[in-house]
């Protein structure tokens, strides 16, 4: 990871060739702008170190936060999942109660049509009026039959329908109150911290404008994986971040502010410890 004038903290030395390449570019890079490259890479180190504490004290608030952001986003989408499948089992639970409904007025008929065929049969005139009306009363029975039967499946599929209708919606006035109180507790420490989140906002802003734009990129790669923490400090031959030594030699380089320099242990970009005083 070699940018311009950006070296990773290694120990083993480049070919001179390419060191004079580098140091070519970095120099064509920076002569436009200073007349000196110290004084430049060490402007930028300072906002860096000065932008680490702004993004220090921004997850310092998001840590207050914790995981409530996400927990709520989470609890809004499981919340969405159980309402969609109380649609569609609601819906499904009136489908079968139609069902029943018109099972019901079919049993009904078959019972009053049974009942008139009775009171038929013995005014029957022939053997073969006496035998259709047998008939029709014999397939009203398997109607009916047929008809209690599937009432019987349906209570039962009903049952299970209204106690997984009677557990989703349990489920759901659980997570809503849940999530209720998590998005007022939000609400709350938003509330508290919007002023500084703002103007912690609005300094970095004005900060990350001062910076050479590849140089932005590099920091805010860093910091999206250190988390507020892009930037080390050199001490005593060690890098504050993961306290990995430092080779003297490199120490002198950094010091000398010739380059901008990244741990090769945890990738921070390095700052000696007289640049901030
Ligand atoms: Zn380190």
């Amino acid at each position: 990871m070699t940018v311009n004038n950006i070296e990773n903290e290694k120990p083993e030395e480049m070919n001179s060739e390419d060191n004079v390449e580098k140091e070519s570019k970095v120099y064509e890079y920076f002569e436009a702008v200073d007349k000196s490259i110290k004084p430049r890479i060490e402007e930028e180190l300072k906002i860096l170190y000065e932008l680490c504490k702004i993004d220090e004290d921004l997850k310092d608030i998001d840590d207050e936060k914790g995981d409530l952001p996400d927990r709520i986003s989470e609890q809004k989408v499981t919340l969405d999942k159980i309402w969609e499948e109380l649609d569609s089992k609601t819906a499904e639970l009136a489908k079968l109660k139609d069902e029943e409904g018109s099972l019901r007025k079919t049993i009904k008929k078959g019972e009053d049509k049974i009942a008139k065929y009775d009171e038929q049969k013995y005014n029957a005139k022939s053997n073969k009026e006496y035998d259709t009306i047998m008939k029709s009363i014999d397939t009203q029975y398997e109607t009916i039959e047929k008809g209690e039967k599937r009432l019987k499946d349906l209570s039962e599929i009903e049952e299970i329908l209204s106690n997984e209708i009677q557990e989703l919606r349990a489920s759901s006035d659980e997570i809503s109150a849940d999530l209720k109180s998590n998005e007022d507790s939000l609400q709350e420490l938003d509330e508290k911290y919007s002023q500084e989140e703002l103007e912690l906002k609005n300094k970095k802003e004005k900060l990350t404008v001062r910076l050479e734009d590849h140089i932005k990129k590099l920091y805010e790669r860093i910091n999206k994986t250190m988390k507020g923490s892009a930037v080390a400090v050199v001490r005593r031959g060690n890098c504050s971040g993961c306290f990995n030594s430092i080779p003297p030699q490199r120490e002198i380089e950094i010091r000398s502010a010739a380059k901008l320099y990244t741990c090769q242990s945890c990738g921070r970009i390095l700052v000696d410890e007289k640049l901030i005083g």
